[in-house]
C-alpha cells in the first residue's frame, strides 16, 4: 500500500475536539499499529536520507513519539521541543499566536552543537504556527534545519506557505 493510503487508513477524524469547529485528526491508531508505524518512520527517513541529519527534534507531545523512533532507527539522538516551563536548565524560547491567546515552546540553550543538522518532526501540520516557532527556535539555539516532516498536513490551513521557502514533507496531505 502507498504510504499516504496507509496513513489515511489509520487516522480517525474527531469532530469538535478540543473545541467546537475543529476536526481533530487522531493518529493514535497509526502509532498503535506496529507495521504502519514502522512504515511511516521508514518513509520519513527515506525521504531525507539518514546521512542528512545529526539529531531529531520532536515537537511536544506526539512529535516525541515519531522523533524517538527515527532517532533510534538511525542511531541519532533526540531533542524534545517542549511547552513552556518543563525544561530545568537555561532555555531558548519562542512565543507564537494561537487562535485564542499564545503559546511558548522551549529547548535547552545547549541542545544543539553549532551547525548541527536537525530534522524536525511532528504529527500534524495545521496553520504552521507551531512549526514556524520550532524551526526558528532550533536555529536560535544553534542548530541548522535539515528537514521538516509530518505524518499529516491539512492543506486548507496553508501551513506550507507560511513555512515557505522551507520545504515541508508530509506523508499524507488532505
Ligand atoms: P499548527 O500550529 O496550527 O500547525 O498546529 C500544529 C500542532 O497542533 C501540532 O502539534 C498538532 O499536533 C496540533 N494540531 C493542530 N490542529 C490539529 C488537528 N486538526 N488535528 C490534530 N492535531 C492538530
Amino acid at each position: 500500500m502507498e504510504i499516504a493510503d496507509l496513513v489515511a487508513s489509520k487516522v480517525l477524524d474527531v469532530p469538535d475536539f478540543p473545541k467546537p469547529g475543529v476536526l481533530f485528526k487522531d493518529l493514535m491508531p497509526l502509532f498503535a499499529d506496529g507495521p504502519a508505524f514502522a512504515a511511516s518512520v521508514d518513509a520519513i527517513i527515506a525521504e531525507h536520507g539518514a546521512g542528512s541529519f545529526d539529531v531529531v527534534a520532536g515537537i511536544e507531545a506526539r512529535g516525541f513519539v515519531i522523533a524517538a523512533a527515527i532517532a533510534y532507527a538511525t542511531g541519532k539522538g533526540v531533542v524534545p521541543v517542549r511547552k513552556a516551563g518543563k525544561l530545568p536548565r537555561k532555555t531558548v524560547s519562542a512565543t507564537y499566536a494561537l487562535e485564542y491567546g499564545e503559546a511558548t515552546l522551549e529547548v535547552h540553550a545547549d541542545a544543539f552543537l553549532a551547525g548541527e543538522r536537525v530534522l524536525v518532526v511532528d504529527d500534524v501540520l495545521a496553520t504552521g504556527g507551531t512549526a514556524e516557532a520550532t524551526l526558528e527556535l532550533v536555529e536560535r539555539a544553534g542548530g541548522s534545519i535539515s528537514g521538516f516532516s509530518v505524518l499529516l498536513e491539512l492543506s486548507f490551513l496553508e501551513g506550507r506557505s507560511r513555512l515557505a521557502p522551507r520545504p515541508v514533507h508530509a506523508l499524507l496531505t488532505v
